[in-house]
């Protein structure tokens, strides 16, 4: 009898170690699994946060081209599609025509922005009054709209908006583009390539001696038909710029437009 006990405590004895073994094991699984799942997550969050980081600190800059489209936006489009990037057009409305919308359709296609800077681009009739911008900004915006297939949000004032003739009336005109969803995109390098007599020595100089100043250089180029040399120092310009360490964008990417009256 008295064996029989020591043996049944024994036994129970050793059950109940058993179990507990269990309860500890499994409480182990259970935590070890918490942390296999917990760490991608936070590393994962981490990696996103370094991502966020890094895009902010990278050096980027906006090729935009002015007053086209045109035979040459047609090159700029090569040379953009051989390095694999883009850039922001801003288109003369009055220049698209069934010749060169085709040109238009191509700039989407292939990833870049398009903004509106306005259908006449004549100063003195344009910028003559408000009523008169409006009416030429919005013949700009239907054309360009139907070529694209989108709805434009950018637009370029000609001459930058700091411009005199814009002065006498921004105050009616900056709200009311705001108001319709606009982003005005103004520049802070310029390749001068449709003042003066240009050379592809000095639009490549216009840029190199301004650009290093910024992080998110915006430069303004011209594609119209008369700006053949800047299609033709496009490469070595993108090659300056790739070798300093810039990527590039299109400016729907930007988070705040670059715009003088507020810069
Ligand atoms: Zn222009």
């Amino acid at each position: 009898m008295k064996h029989l006990k020591k043996y049944l405590a024994g036994v129970v004895g050793i059950a109940l170690l058993l179990s507990c073994f269990q309860v500890e094991y499994y409480t182990y699984k259970l935590q070890s699994r918490e942390t296999i799942k917990q760490k991608p997550i936070d590393s994962y969050v981490a990696q996103e946060n370094q991502k966020e980081k890094e895009l902010k600190e990278q050096k980027v800059a906006y090729l935009t081209f002015d007053d086209g489209p045109s035979c040459n936006t047609k090159r700029v489009l090569d040379v953009l599609r051989t390095y694999e990037i883009n850039a922001t057009f801003f288109l003369i409305g009055s220049s698209i025509t069934v010749n060169t919308k085709p040109i238009v359709e191509r700039m989407i296609k292939e990833g870049n922005a398009v903004g509106v800077h306005t259908y006449s681009h004549e100063a003195n009739t344009m910028y003559a009054s408000a009523d008169a911008f409006k009416e030429d900004f919005l013949r700009a915006e239907e054309i360009i709209n139907e070529a694209t297939g989108k709805k434009a949000r950018l637009c370029r004032f000609p001459w930058g908006s700091a411009n005199n003739y814009l002065k006498k009336i921004d105050k009616q005109i900056i709200p009311w583009l705001e108001e319709k969803g606009y982003y005005y995109c103004d520049w802070n390098v310029s390749a001068e390539d449709s003042v003066g007599k240009p050379t592809v020595a000095s639009i490549l100089h216009n840029i190199k001696k301004d650009y290093t100043r910024y992080e998110h250089p915006i430069i303004l180029m011209h594609d119209s038909n008369t700006n053949c040399l800047t299609a033709e120092i496009l490469p070595d310009i993108i090659v300056m710029l790739k070798q300093d360490g810039y990527k590039f964008d299109t400016l729907d990417h930007m988070e705040k437009s670059y715009q003088y009256a507020r810069n």
